[in-house]
């Protein structure tokens, strides 16, 4: 990818363009050039669709971060969407507005980044829009996927009884730029989903509050109760609480942007996933789900206090 810089919308294009793998495949009939892509869906299962958009100042600092890492971050967090359907990530396309200024060094940056993130997941890259103006990065992906024989995970299928779980320690991905490395659950949640079949699943990029929140209003207005010492928290969050005095554990309920996967699961499933994990999966028992509806935390003294839900809110412009 070593070449001359592209000039031109359609330079970058073709710059795009050929820094795709020429591995042939056999689910792209058209990729990249054309009015539009054209891909072989399978007949075996339902498309999946997702798209996230990602504004400089709002979910990075293009400054500081570089172009590389805002890409990377941008196909991570479509293919987080799809993980958590238990779904396969297949076709991404891209949409850009570029800052006028550096244009072209942005757009390689970004699209180096975006094919590092896709070519983890064997993502491929089939079309896009590239525009240029006076104002910020803003990069929005399209991720297709498939779902699976073992059906989809939705938001809305919890039961009370169900036990909750995360797949990883949670808070402060923002503090050491952690946001900007998710780790798509993609693996984790198919094997779940085999080992499994959670009622209800959801990827952990708005915090856990907001997230589970989320799981329990879609299922028809549940609530739950969660076990302060058993949220794993992450050593971001420690470190960062100490820096500006908000406990680790607020930072694990409340901060966004983890990537981990929230799964709830009926009480039998859960015992013998308990006993015998999928492999490499982590599995922390957080909580359970109440008729009762809400989020509770209970603490070591046996006591239970409301949590409000307290994730960003775009249209707020602040946590809520
Ligand atoms: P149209 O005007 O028909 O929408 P464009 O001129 O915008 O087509 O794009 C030409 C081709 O390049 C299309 O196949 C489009 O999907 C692809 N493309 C444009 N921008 C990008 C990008 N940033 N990443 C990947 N593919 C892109
Ligand atoms: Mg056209």
């Amino acid at each position: 990818m070593s070449e001359s810089k592209p000039t031109g919308e359609f330079g970058l294009i073709d710059w795009i363009r050929r820094s795709q793998s020429d591995e042939p495949r056999d689910d792209v009939i058209l990729g990249i050039g054309d009015d539009c892509a054209i891909v072989d869906f399978s007949r075996e299962s339902f498309a999946l669709v997702t798209t996230d958009m990602l504004m400089d100042g709002r979910h990075f600092r293009l400054k500081d971060d570089g172009p590389e890492a805002v890409g990377y971050k941008a196909m991570g967090a479509n293919i987080s969407d799809i993980a958590a359907m238990a779904g396969v990530p297949r076709f991404a396309v891209v949409a850009v507005a570029l800052p006028r200024a550096d244009a072209v060094a942005v757009a390689q940056g970004l699209h180096e980044g975006l094919k590092r993130m896709a070519d983890r997941f064997d993502v491929v890259l089939v079309g896009g829009d590239t525009n240029a103006w006076d104002g910020p990065l803003v990069i929005s992906v399209t991720l297709l996927g498939d779902t699976t024989p073992l059906g989809a995970a939705p938001r809305s299928g919890a039961q009370v009884g169900d036990v909750v779980f995360v797949t990883g320690p949670l808070g402060g991905s923002l503090f050491r730029g952690r946001h900007l490395r998710p780790e798509p659950r993609v693996d984790e949640a198919l094997a779940l989903a085999e080992a499994a079949s959670p009622n209800a699943m959801i990827d952990l990029s708005d915090g856990l509050s907001s997230d589970l929140g989320h799981i329990l209003e879609e299922s028809g207005g549940l609530g739950a109760e969660l076990h302060a010492d058993a949220i794993p928290i992450h050593p971001d969050a420690v470190d960062q609480s100490q820096a500006d005095g908000v406990s680790a554990l607020d930072h694990a309920l409340n901060d966004g942007e983890d990537f981990e996967l929230c799964l709830t699961v009926a009480p039998e499933r859960a015992e013998q996933l308990l006993a015998s994990p999928p492999d490499g999966v982590q599995l922390y028992r957080v909580g359970v789900i109440t008729a009762e509806p809400g989020l509770r935390l209970r603490t070591r003294d046996g006591r239970t206090s409301p949590v409000q839900p307290r994730g960003f809110d775009h249209l707020a412009g602040r946590n809520r």
